[in-house]
This record gives C-alpha cells, sequence and structure tokens, in this order.
C-alpha cells in the first residue's frame, strides 16, 4: 500500500497498461514525429526541448545518471517550456504521454512553475471558500477604481497584471436558483465562476434543459494542484470531491463540467488512487459520472446558419490519451459547419494554449502569436476552445492581433448554434486541410 504522503506517483495508467514512470517513458521509441507539432521545439529548435527530448532527459534522471543539483538549468528549461499542450501524445504512434512525464519531472525535482503568491490564492479556494470569493470580488472592486495596476508591479505578483489584460471589462456574478432534489451536479470552473459569467449561464441553462441543476460553487478540482507538482494536495481535494458525490444521491448523479482539461483530470481519478484499494472503487465509479457540456447538445444537430467562413476547433489537453471526447467535437463541427470546418496542418504553426500549462514568460507570447498566425494564414474566422482560460487567453492575443477573428467556447452551439452570428469571409483564399 502506499504511503498516503507520498509526493510523485510510482506509476502511470498508459495505452500499454499500468507501467513504472521509467518503463513509461521508455515506450518512446524517439522515432520524433512529435518533434514539428511541439509548440517548445519549433520555437528552440533544440533536441531537449523536444517531447523525445523530454523523455531522454527523464530516463536519464529516474536512472540516476542525471543529477538534479548539477543540472538545475537545464530541468527547469524542459519543464518550464512545456505548454502540457499534448500535442504530441496526439501526434504519437504509441500515444507516449510526455505531458504526463513533465508532469512527474515536474513533482521529482520541486520545480514548480506557478508564482507561489497564485498558488496560495488558489489554495485558499479549498481552505476557506467564502474569504476566497471575497479577495476575488474585492480584486474586481480595485480594478474598477483602477487600482490593482498599481499592486501588479510588486515582485512576486506580476501575474495580477496578467490577469488584468485577459479578463473581460465587466464581470457580474452567476445567478442560479437552489434545488430540492437535483439529478445533476454542475461543478463550473474556476474561469466559470469567477471571470467568464457567459460560460456558467451557458453551460448552466443547456444541463437544466433535461435535469434539476445543483451548482457546487467554489469548489477545486485538485487540477491545478496536480500541475503545480503537488500531489498530496491534488489527491486530498480529489478525494473530498469524490466522498461528496458519494454521499450525493446515492453516488448516481452525473457531474456536469465546462473545462475539457477538469473534464479529463476527473476522469483520471483511479490513477491517483490505483495505490489505495479502499477508495480505488470509488475513484472509478466517480470517473464514470464525470460528463462534459458536450453530452448535453442535442441529439439532432440540425445545419443552422452557421457561420459562412473557416471555423477550427483549438482541442488540446495534457490529461488524456483518450481521443474519444476530441472526435466528438470534431465531428459536431463538421455536421454544423460543414466544409467551413477547417483544420490547419500541425507545421503551419498552430498551438493551442492551456491555461493550467503555463510557461515561462518569454516563450508564451511566442507560443500564443503562433496560434494567431496559424488562424490569419486560414483566414479562419471563428476558433472553438474547450476551456474558459484558454478563450479568455486567446481571446486577448487575437482581438490584438487579429481582430476580424473570434475565440468561442464550445458551449456556445449548443443551445443557439442556429442563430449563430455569420460573417463575411475576409477573402475567398484558403482553405489548406479539410478535415470532413
Ligand atoms: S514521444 Fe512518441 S512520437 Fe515522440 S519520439 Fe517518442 S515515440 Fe516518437
Ligand atoms: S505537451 Fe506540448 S509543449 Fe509539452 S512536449 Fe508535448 S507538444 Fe511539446
Amino acid at each position: 500500500m502506499a504511503n498516503s504522503s507520498q509526493t510523485y506517483l510510482s506509476a502511470l495508467q498508459t495505452p500499454f497498461g499500468t507501467r513504472s514512470l521509467y518503463d513509461s517513458v521508455c515506450y518512446c521509441n524517439r522515432c520524433g514525429m512529435c518533434a514539428n507539432v511541439c509548440p517548445s521545439y519549433q520555437q528552440t529548435q533544440q533536441e531537449p526541448f523536444s517531447p523525445r527530448g523530454r523523455n531522454q532527459i527523464l530516463r536519464q534522471f529516474i536512472s540516476g545518471k542525471l543529477k538534479a543539483k548539477r543540472n538545475r538549468k537545464l530541468l527547469e528549461g524542459i519543464i518550464r517550456s512545456c505548454a502540457l499542450c499534448g500535442r504530441c501524445v496526439q501526434n504519437c504512434p504509441g500515444r507516449i504521454s510526455t505531458p504526463q512525464h513533465v508532469l512527474e519531472l515536474r513533482r521529482r525535482t520541486k520545480i514548480s512553475l506557478f508564482p507561489r503568491t497564485l498558488f496560495y490564492l488558489l489554495r485558499l479556494r479549498q481552505k476557506s471558500p467564502t474569504l476566497f470569493a471575497g479577495i476575488v470580488r474585492g480584486g474586481l472592486f480595485l480594478r474598477r477604481l483602477g487600482l490593482l495596476q498599481f499592486i501588479s508591479c510588486i515582485s512576486g505578483i506580476a501575474w495580477v497584471k496578467h490577469a488584468l489584460e485577459i479578463l473581460p471589462p465587466k464581470i457580474t456574478f452567476p445567478v442560479y436558483k437552489e434545488v430540492k432534489d437535483p439529478t445533476l451536479i454542475y461543478l463550473p470552473s474556476l474561469e466559470a465562476e469567477f471571470m467568464m459569467p457567459s460560460l456558467f449561464e451557458q453551460a448552466y441553462k443547456l444541463a437544466s434543459k433535461e435535469h434539476h441543476v445543483t451548482v457546487w460553487r467554489n469548489t477545486a478540482s485538485g487540477l491545478f494542484e496536480y500541475v503545480y507538482g503537488d500531489l498530496r494536495c491534488a489527491r486530498k481535494l480529489l478525494r473530498g470531491l469524490i466522498t461528496r458525490h458519494a454521499r450525493t444521491g446515492n453516488g448516481r448523479l452525473p457531474i456536469l463540467t465546462d473545462s475539457m482539461d477538469v473534464y479529463n483530470f476527473l476522469v483520471s481519478a483511479p490513477q491517483l488512487f490505483a495505490e489505495f484499494p479502499a477508495f480505488e472503487k470509488k475513484a472509478v465509479d466517480f470517473s464514470a459520472s464525470i460528463r462534459y457540456v458536450t453530452d448535453f447538445f442535442p441529439k439532432k444537430l440540425n445545419k443552422g446558419k452557421a457561420a459562412s467562413s473557416s471555423v477550427q476547433l483549438f482541442c488540446a489537453t495534457a490529461f488524456s490519451q483518450d481521443v474519444s471526447l476530441e472526435l466528438k467535437i470534431r465531428q459536431i463541427l463538421c455536421t454544423l459547419f460543414e466544409k467551413n470546418f477547417v483544420e490547419c496542418g500541425y507545421k503551419q504553426g498552430i498551438v493551442p494554449l492551456s491555461g493550467y500549462g503555463f510557461v515561462i514568460s518569454t516563450h508564451a507570447p511566442a507560443y500564443a502569436l503562433s496560434a494567431v498566425q496559424g488562424m490569419a494564414v486560414s483566414q479562419t474566422q471563428s476558433v472553438f476552445v474547450t476551456n474558459g482560460l484558454t478563450a479568455l487567453e486567446l481571446s486577448f492575443y487575437v482581438h490584438k492581433f487579429y481582430p476580424a477573428a473570434q475565440v468561442r467556447h464550445i458551449v456556445e452551439l449548443g443551445d443557439n448554434y442556429a442563430k449563430f452570428p455569420t460573417r463575411e469571409p475576409i477573402n475567398s483564399r484558403t482553405k489548406t486541410q479539410t478535415s470532413c
């Protein structure tokens, strides 16, 4: 039995079954098919910054050939430049989970990525949800008065500046009714609850058509802590969620999330509790109850007055090797937009952004700009994303550099796709590769 204080995973669930980290890394046959899709390799053109390079370095690290103390700079570089976008997994014949390997390396070297202040603030969401909500509301109030700009220059909380830049100008907190006998639990992401009220409202409205929805407000999923490298805290939060779910509606209620990253993280709960036999079965049941917003779309999607120019999907996540959900979303877009749904080739520099995959500030803008550039090359008018934070981050760059385009969360298609706003194509040029 595992020690509950263990700070890293001793086994991963891989396409080849449950494997030790070393075995999982060794399945990488060094074919290099992942290199061209990796944003960090595209930027640096250096082998250690490719998925293959990361796997080889991790192998040396686990086998003791590469010492953390002596090679700290190299390890920091390869950990902090990985966007956790999961593109390498999608393009790897063996579906080697390089992002999961990077996360393990993060835990084993204790090289954290996020600023401590941000980590402690988000931890407050677990320890004192009311205080957390109060701080967010207070912060938004100060922002309206224009006072937060001054705070952002204090060392350690420079991330406030980034938050100020990407947040929409006006935020009003979502309103909903409590229900007595719920048939579904909605677990809004941090961004839906505190930054994007429209995302909350759309997901809630979609689920309410068929269900009595109860909202688990201000509930941390453990994803942030997992990515940060704090496995104990991630397990604790997830265990709390699993126990609460088991006590609500006999553990039979589906749980809706609006974030694909949260979805994939929660679905992977059995991996986190594989070494805890007493809890594993509960984790498996919990994992089977997780739903993503597209599960609540109408069964029959009638093609409406859809966009008259190219539409793309930015959908990638470090937390899943199962692409079935992504394929379903692609199918929805193909049905609704037919030949206007376009996918850019990987080499065109399309990279997904992942809010949880914050990377070092020297790389982040380059990754984002290459995504916007890819949209411009294919004259894409609308790009759909599957996470709120991605929508916020990408909107910021799109608005700045390519104002003719727009970023939408996929949930927007569930209710009013027939009325989805149309825009005239910028010009008649160009689809590089159509996927329908
Ligand atoms: S991670 Fe996959 S695609 Fe990349 S080198 Fe290894 S086996 Fe090949
Ligand atoms: S997750 Fe993304 S950034 Fe990290 S190695 Fe894979 S492709 Fe590169």
